[in-house]
Order: structure tokens, then sequence, then C-alpha cells
């Protein structure tokens, strides 16, 4: 006979491992049901963000980095290099090693505080049932009970039609980890964050890139400011991002792709060794839900959920990619840990207004909260104050001064409303601002406060002075008042 269980959390990414473990900490019997088989044909706990996101691609824009670094800036500091080589086959090494670690502290996080983890693909059916079908060849499909199930089967790439995936030439996020050399030309559909990381990654380890986006506007959903200085900043590294592209068709003929689309200007054609389809993401709902078990979608596509995650179906929630926001593993993890406080019956919420935002690019393009261009459509009185890394003593001594930090402020209560970086760490840089805004501070607060020196965070410092006219190093003129 099954066990029944507290808890079955369908899925084992960021939001489904997160509620796992945190239901098994509030003392629910929690079962985590995960299919993923890594490529070394092992089950693995960790989904997207641990497997073929996040941390994959960051271990690779690190490699990358320090390779372009050693290439180029090293020699400012004295460091001199005969010969600056890169080893494609230990980078993917070092990357899979971080990959394991990882997956494999989830597994052990599992046990020690004595979660089941069900290898296999699970199935909503009515009645809080879950049918369970096991990775292991002959071992037979159960249907178990629970109390309460948490879906959390993520999200996968966006197809297009006009750019099938084929083999090592078109890929998606997961094939452009895998690359074993270097392309010559690497063409890029979609300049959203998986084309700009992943983009970037390729083009420091040398392949000239080209960068398709279909919309005008560069990076649409950031303070345009920024996103101006990032594009510069990209186009000076050598990312060729062509806006206004839109792809009509590929065709593969042996290791060469070639890519048509058209802009204002006419139809072109470009010809690539490889070419990365970076659309987008949609939610995971293929087989996941049985047709009556009452869980409904929205109009996207995604499974319909309240502020605290639950889903139309009572003791049934949905967290993270599967669910409305960012598709963030941040944000699912802190909804996996929501709807298992909410099961429990603890006071819990996310505020969906000071989740960070981040661009692993370099520099880091990072923001939380609003932008200049959505507090001005608001009407809403506003100041707004910058400062660039080129005056930080702590950026210039390391050789590291593009970009600048913005805030954006409610003029009536001195609120900081949003902050917005492009520069050396603005990854953490913008936690400041996240702590400051979940504080409800007032840019006073942060003008008050005192900041280390030399350090990063000084031009957080400054541009918080700067909203006020009242930055030290920076020349700042406050506008003359106009006459009455
Ligand atoms: P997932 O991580 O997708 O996990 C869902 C899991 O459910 C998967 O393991 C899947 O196998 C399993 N599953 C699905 N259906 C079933 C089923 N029926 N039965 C059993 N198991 C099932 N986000 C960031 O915050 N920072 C980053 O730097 C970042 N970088 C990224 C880089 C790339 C290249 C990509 C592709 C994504 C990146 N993301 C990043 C996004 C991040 O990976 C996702 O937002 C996050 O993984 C979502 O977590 P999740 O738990 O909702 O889903
Ligand atoms: P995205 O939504 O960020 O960007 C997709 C881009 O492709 C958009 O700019 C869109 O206009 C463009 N596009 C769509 N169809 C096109 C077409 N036919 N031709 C040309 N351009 C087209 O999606 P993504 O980059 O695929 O990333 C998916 C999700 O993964 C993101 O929403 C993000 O939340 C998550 N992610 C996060 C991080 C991070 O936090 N650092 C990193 C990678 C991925």
């Amino acid at each position: 006979m099954s066990e029944k269980y507290d808890v079955i959390v369908i899925g084992g990414g960021p939001g489904g491992y997160a509620a796992a473990i945190r239901c098994a900490q509030l003392g629910l019997n929690t079962a985590c049901i995960e299919k993923y088989v890594n490529k070394q044909g092992k089950p693995a706990l960790g989904g997207t963000c641990l497997n073929v996101g996040c941390i994959p691609s960051k271990a690779l824009l690190d490699s990358s980095w320090k390779f372009h670094e050693a290439k180029e800036s090293f020699g400012d500091h004295g460091i001199k290099l005969d010969t600056v080589k890169m080893d494609i086959a230990q980078m993917h090494k070092r990357k899979d090693e971080v990959v394991q670690q990882l997956t494999g502290g989830i597994a052990s996080l599992f046990k020690s505080n004595k979660v089941t983890w069900l290898q296999g693909t699970g199935k909503l059916l009515p009645k809080k049932r879950v049918a369970f079908t096991p990775l292991k060849e002959g071992e037979e499909e159960q249907v178990l009970d629970a109390e309460n199930v948490i879906l959390a089967a993520g999200s996968e790439p966006v197809n297009i039609k006009d750019a099938p995936l084929k083999d090592d030439v078109v890929v998606n996020s997961t094939g452009a980890l895998e690359f074993d050399s270097v392309p010559g030309r690497l063409g890029v559909i979609g300049a959203g964050i998986i084309g700009l990381e992943l983009g970037s990654v390729w083009s420091r380890l040398g392949s000239d890139v080209v960068v398709l986006e279909a919309v005008d506007t560069f990076l649409p959903q950031v303070d345009q400011q920024l996103a101006k200085e990032t594009y510069k900043v990209l186009g000076k590294q050598g990312l060729d991002i062509r806006l206004g592209a839109r792809v009509t068709g590929t065709s593969v003929k042996g290791k060469k792709v070639t890519v048509s689309y058209s802009d204002s200007s006419g139809d072109h054609e470009e010809t690539f060794d490889r070419l990365i389809v970076a659309v987008g993401r949609r939610p995971m709902t293929d087989n996941l839900l049985a047709s009556d078990a009452g869980v409904e979608l929205d109009e996207r596509g995604f499974i319909h959920v309240d502020s605290q995650c639950r889903t139309d179906v009572p003791g049934v929630y949905a967290v993270g990619d599967l669910v409305r926001g960012p598709m963030l593993a941040h944000k699912g993890i802190e909804e996996g840990v929501m709807a298992a406080d909410v099961i429990a019956g603890e006071n819990t919420q996310v505020n969906y207004e000071t989740i960070p935002l981040v661009i692993y690019i370099h520099p880091e393009l990072a923001w939380v909260g609003k932008t200049e261009e959505e507090v001005k459509a608001s009407g809403e009185p506003y100041k707004t104050g910058v400062a660039p890394f080129a005056s930080n003593g702590r950026a210039l001594g390391a050789g590291d001064t593009a970009g600048l930090v913005k805030f954006v402020v409610d003029e009536k209560s001195d609120r900081v409303l949003g902050m917005h970086a492009l520069g050396p760490q603005a990854s953490e840089l913008v936690q400041e601002a996240v702590i400051a805004m979940e504080f409800g501070a007032s840019v006073e607060d942060l003008q008050l406060m005192v900041f280390g020196h030399p350090t990063l965070s000084e031009t957080v410092h400054e541009a918080a002075l700067a909203t006020d006219y009242r930055a030290i190093h920076l020349a700042q003129r406050r506008p003359k008042k106009k006459k009455k």
C-alpha cells in the first residue's frame, strides 16, 4: 500500500526543493518527485537552475571573463603572459564539477531533512492524488495520496518554427552550455537575458557574435538610461546586437546555418557556425495535470495562483516558473518556502515589489523596483540620482570603471522606488537597495549612512546623495528654479 504524505512536491528545482526542505523543517512528511536525468545518466535534483541554467551559465561566464582579463587587462597590472590559451574541455569539466557538487548537495539536504526523493514523473489527479511513474524500468506506476500538493515543474525553452533546433548547430540554452569548440561566427536569436549572457561567454572566448532581436528597444524592461549604457558597453566588447530584426527562416547545410531576417532596411541573410535560440521560456504544464485535476491556467498558460501561490484547488499550490512573475530561481525559492509556510499555518509572504534582477554580463546589470519610465508614467513627482563608477577609487584600482548607479525616489515621501546599477558586482550592490526598500527606507536614510572606503558600495551612496544634489565626488549642478 502507498504511503500517504502530508505534502507531495512535483519538481525538484529551486521552487520544489526549497518547498520540500521547508515542509520537512516544519515537521511535515514530505516527498519530492523529480524526473530529471543528467548527462552522466544519473537522476539529479536542482532543476533547470542547477543543471542547465543559473549555475553552469555562471561558471562559464566566470571562466570566460578570466580568459578575457588574462588576454586584455592582465598586462595593465604588470602581469605578463607569453600565451593565453583556452582549454574548452577543461572549462566544461570544471563547470560540470560545480553542477555535480551542488546537485549532490541538494540530495544530501533531502537526506538530512528526511525528504523522500521519488525518482520519476508526477501527475496531479483529482482530490490531491498524484500518479507517480518511476524512472526505473520495471517499477510500477503508483497513485499517491497527499494532504497537500505543491506543483513546481518549472519551465522549458520556447521553440520557434523559423529556427528549429538541429543537432549542435541550432541549439537552445542547454546546447549553448556545451559547445565543444569556440564557434567562429555565432548567431543568437533574442537579446534577452539568456542571449546576452551566453552570447557574452562565447564572444569573450573568441566568437564573432551577432544577436538578432525582434523588438526595436534594447532591454525594454530595464531603466532605459542603463539599457542604453549597457548596449554601448556590450558593443565595445564586440557583441553586434541588431534591434528590430525579425527572423524569417533558417537553413542548415552541413555544419553551417544561414539565418534570414528582415529589419527596417530590408531583408538580410547571415551565415553562422552555430545559432542559439533564446526567445523566452514557457511553463512546463505538459502532462503535469490530469484533465479533471481542476487546476486552472491563466491566459498566458501559467498556473493560476493567488498571492500566496494557492491554485484554484484547495490544498494544491504552484510555485516558480510555473506561475506568474519573473522566471527567477530566487523568486521560485521564496515562493516554495511561502507555500510550505502557508500549509503549516505560518505567517508568510513574498514581496514581489522587491525582487532583484541581474544580468550577469560584465559589468553586471542589476535592478530592483521601478524604472524611471514606470514612475514617470504614473504621473507622481519623482527625483533621480546618478553616480558613475568612474569616480570610485575601488573600481579605478581594479580597472573596472564602466557603469553607474541610479536611484529613483518618490519626491513627496522620499521613499526609494527603485535602484538600477550597471557596474562591477552590481548583483551584490543591488541587495543594498532591496534591504532599504524592504525596510521602507527614505533616500535620506541612505544618505546619512556610513559606507566603508574604498568600496564599490560608495557609488550606491553617491547616487543616493545625488538625488538631492549633495554628492561629494561629482560635479552636480542644481537646475535653476523657474522664475514665476
Ligand atoms: P525548474 O528549475 O525548471 O525545475 C523544475 C523541475 O521539475 C525540473 O527539474 C523538471 O525536471 C521537473 N519536472 C517537470 N515536470 C515534472 C513532472 N511531471 N514530474 C517530475 N518532475 C518534473 N535564474 C536566476 O534567478 N538567476 C540566474 O542566473 C539564472 N540563469 C539562468 C540561465 C539559464 C541558461 C536558464 C535557462 C535559466 C536561468 N535562470 C536564472 C532561471 C532559473 O533557472 C529558473 O527561474 C528556475 O530554475 C525556476 O525554478 P523552478 O523550480 O520553478 O523550475
Ligand atoms: P527573455 O524573455 O529574457 O528574452 C527573449 C528575447 O527574445 C526578447 O528580447 C524577445 O523580444 C526576443 N525574441 C522573441 N522572439 C524572437 C524572434 N522570433 N526573433 C528575435 N527575437 C525574438 O528570455 P530568455 O533570454 O530566453 O530567458 C528566459 C527566462 O530565463 C528569462 O525570463 C529569465 O527570467 C530567465 N533567466 C534569468 C537569468 C538571470 O536571472 N540572470 C539568466 C537566464 C535566464
